[in-house]
């Protein structure tokens, strides 16, 4: 954030840029929220083959930590049935917390991520099934035009995640993984790696800028997360994460310790 805004030269950005900083400073020392919204609790969570717990008692652990970080800590009850829209206030029901699963072989570490995510950003996530006739051409400009309609809402510059291949379900779900890289990384694909950088080059020249205001940083970065497809199909998601891009990583060993980080 610190480098976007010296590389804004807008001068209402840079003004915007400096309320984030200091809303950042003000959230570390006071120990505060740094936006109201705490979201739904996401986590993706690797398990290690040699790990001595089974699943489903992580599974349980992690929808309690949910609850307790809604009942004893400041994580917001946002969470709500779609219809009644009755809140437990707990942010578990049918469905939640989510949590992804994926297996590392030859590793005796359970590593769960915790995204927490805001409906400002997930308001704005798109998903379309094109075809491989559209062409590449034509994926690039669905991603450039979601950000272009997205305008202010999801509070930018934040993370634009894309998902590429797949099906419906694992295209948005890979465009979720793709936030939740850290900014500066690229896709270990030369091909998706150099589309990052066209992305995030075209999406910098929007001009839509901090929280929608105008400017020269619209986005932080663009990360791209993509699979085989089949022959007929050519999915795209869109995932964009806000300026926050609140996480927190645990890895948990067997001999009970525990490493925290991002
Ligand atoms: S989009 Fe993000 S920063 Fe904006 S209100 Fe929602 S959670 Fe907060």
């Amino acid at each position: 954030m610190k480098k976007a805004y010296e590389k804004e030269t807008n001068p209402t950005a840079k003004e915007i840029f400096k309320t984030i900083l200091a809303n950042v400073e003000v959230a570390d020392r006071d120990n505060m929220l740094i936006c109201q919204d705490t979201g739904l609790p996401i986590y993706m969570v690797k398990v290690g083959s040699k790990f001595p717990v089974d699943g489903a008692k992580i599974s349980a652990a992690l929808k309690e930590g949910a609850k307790r970080a809604t009942v004893e800590h400041p994580f917001r009850g946002s969470s709500t049935h779609p219809v009644t829209r009755v809140n437990p206030q707990t942010s578990v029901g049918e469905g939640l917390p989510i949590i992804y699963w994926d297996f590392v072989a030859d590793s005796d570490c359970l590593d769960i991520l915790m995204i927490p995510k805001g409906s400002g950003s997930e308001n704005v996530s798109a998903m379309k099934m094109f075809i491989p006739a559209d062409g590449v051409s034509v994926l690039k400009k669905f991603v450039i035009d979601t950000v272009l309609q997205s305008g202010s809402n999801p509070c930018p510059p934040g993370i634009i995640g894309v998902g590429i291949g797949g099906t419906a379900d694992l295209v948005s779900k890979l465009a979720k993984e793709a936030i939740a890289r850290p900014v500066g990384s690229h896709n270990h694909d030369p091909f998706f790696a150099k589309m990052e950088d066209e992305l995030y080059e075209a999406i910098n020249s929007l001009g839509v800028g901090p929280m929608g205001l105008g400017g020269d940083v619209t986005t932080l970065a663009v990360h791209i997360e993509w699979a085989y497809t089949h022959i007929t199909q050519n999915p795209v998601a869109v995932n964009t994460q806000c300026w926050p891009a609140r996480r927190a990583r645990a890895k948990v060993y067997p001999d009970g310790r525990v490493e925290y980080g991002f």
